[in-house]
Order: structure tokens, then sequence, then C-alpha cells
């Protein structure tokens, strides 16, 4: 049996018309008779939501408060997702991030995940049931709940697909694939059908939205072959491998844009008696 991994993205589920539509693409592969993890992130703009509603309480949340309430987010999406499965006739069982056994570093709201431990979504798979996993969430040694940082949903669906063994990591968003530059904004922007770990590494740290970086790093390292596909359409998508057997020669794969970054010019005199290390040092300990 093959095991196929599926994400979805906040705005392919972002109301609950929306989630039984995500419902039937899940029927549609368990019909066809894969085993079926799916991982989902919060409905549209909910850890938005509750980013502001903890700003009206504190300049400056407790970031192990802010995990526990930036997780909710999920949680609400994989029991809907769930219960419309149900309604499909589907066996699927939801999971929290600790209940999947992702486990993290303790490094609240920037958590790297350390291990997954597979048993209950294996589990589930023997059962023939689709398990329905909580992204961007873990739990560290201590017990304390975690998040992987913003947009870390694709990295949860990454690492489960790695533990599985999975065939595939696919990535449903509200684009229908990787662009040679983003079409919201260059017209004539083409979508390609193949795109090398590294290039999209190097797009995805510059800024281009589409995927978490950290998710294509652990592909890359993995060697897990992942697609970004659309949520709505039935075409295919992009597909990130080792080597494009495509255009191979192309020196400029695509073009990735960022606004709002913060550049910092450091200025110290010549008797300055610590080292670069100490800067970088102290913004790594606030996980800036
Ligand atoms: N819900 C989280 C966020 O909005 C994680 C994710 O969507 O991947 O950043
Ligand atoms: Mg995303």
């Amino acid at each position: 049996m093959t095991t196929i991994v599926m994400k979805f993205g906040g705005t392919s589920v972002a109301t609950t018309e929306r989630i039984q539509l995500v419902a039937k693409k899940i029927e549609k592969q368990v019909l066809a008779g894969n085993q079926i993890v799916v991982v989902v992130s919060a409905m549209g703009k909910a850890t938005d939501d509750l980013v502001a509603m903890a700003e009206q309480i504190s300049s400056v949340p407790s970031k192990r408060e802010m995990d526990v309430l930036l997780t909710t987010g999920e949680q609400v999406t994989i029991s809907l997702l769930t219960m419309a499965l149900h309604n499909l006739s589907i066996d699927a069982q939801s999971f929290t991030g600790w209940q999947a056994g992702i486990l993290t570093e303790s490094v609240p709201s920037n958590a790297r995940i350390e291990a997954v431990n597979t048993e209950a979504i294996e589990g589930a798979l023997q059962h023939n049931r689709v398990a329905v996993v909580a992204g961007f969430q873990g739990i560290d040694e201590e017990g304390n709940i975690t998040t992987l940082g913003r947009g870390g949903s694709d990295t949860t669906a990454v690492a489960i697909a790695t533990a599985l063994k999975a065939s595939l990591c696919e990535i449903y968003t509200d684009v229908d694939g990787v662009y040679t530059s983003d079409p919201r904004h260059v017209k004539q922007a083409r979508k390609l059908q193949e795109i090398t770990y590294d290039e999209m590494l190097e797009l995805a740290n510059l800024g281009a939205g589409v995927l978490h970086p950290r998710s294509v790093e652990f592909a890359k390292n993995h060697q897990m072959p992942m697609t970004v596909r659309s949520s709505y359409e039935d075409v295919e998508g992009t597909l990130l491998k080792e080597e494009v057997t495509m255009e191979k020669n192309l020196v400029v794969r695509g073009i990735a844009f960022e606004k709002n970054i913060v550049r910092m010019t450091v200025h110290y005199n010549d008797n300055y008696l610590g080292t670069l290390a100490n800067i970088f040092t102290t913004l790594a300990k606030k996980s800036y």
C-alpha cells in the first residue's frame, strides 16, 4: 500500500464548506487505495486572530503561553475535518501534534522537530483509518506544548512523511504550484513542473511564501519527494526533487522578493573586544 501525506494550508480550510471540499479530496485518495495521513493548518486567519487577542492582553506575552494559545487553531481544524470525513463514511481520527508523537526541542515559538514517534499514526493506518494531524505543533522533553514557527505545518507534513517512509508529501495550497515569481505581482510568471530542493530552498528563504523553508530543508535531507499543488483545481503541481530533468541548463529558475524586512548595520569601534558571534548569539537567544 502506498502511504501519502496530504497537507492543507489555512486558506484551503478557511470555512466549513472548504473543509468539506478537502474531505472530498481525501476521499478520492482513500478510494484509490492509498494510506493517508493529513496535516492541516488553522482555519484561514485564525492564528493571526489569536495573536491579536494575546496582544490585547500583553505586549510581551509569555512565549510558552503563546504556544498553548496558537496550537488551539490547528486543533479546531483536525476535529472538524475528521467529522467531515466521517460524514463521507471514511474512518478517520484526529491527532494533536503531541498525540502524533511530534517531539521538539525546548524553544518556544520556533522549535525544531527532533523526532517523530509514529506509533499512534501507524496504529491508525493499520486499521485503514485516515490520520488527521494538527500541523505546526509538538511537545518538548518536559511536556510543554511547542510550535514550529509561523507557516510550520509544511514542516510537520514533511517530518511525518519522512518518519513513515511515505512515497510522497503533497502540499495543497491556494496556488497551483511554484512559479518563476509571485503570480500575484508578476503577470508573466510561469508555473514550474519541477524544481530542485536547493533552488526551492533559495526561493523559500528569500521570501517566496509558498513553503516553510525548513520543510524544504527537511525534504532535501531525507530525499522526500514533495509536490506543491492546488486545493481547488485538479491540476498537476510542481514536483520538488534532487535533480530536474528538464531545462537543466537554466541559470535562474525563479525570483522571490520580500517586504517588511529589517536591515541592521552594527557599528563598533576597533577596540571592541567581543566578536560578531556575540551579536548573533544574542539574536539567536531571542529566537530572531
Ligand atoms: N497556523 C500557523 C500559521 O498561521 C501554521 C501554518 O499555517 O503552517 O503560521
Ligand atoms: Mg503556508
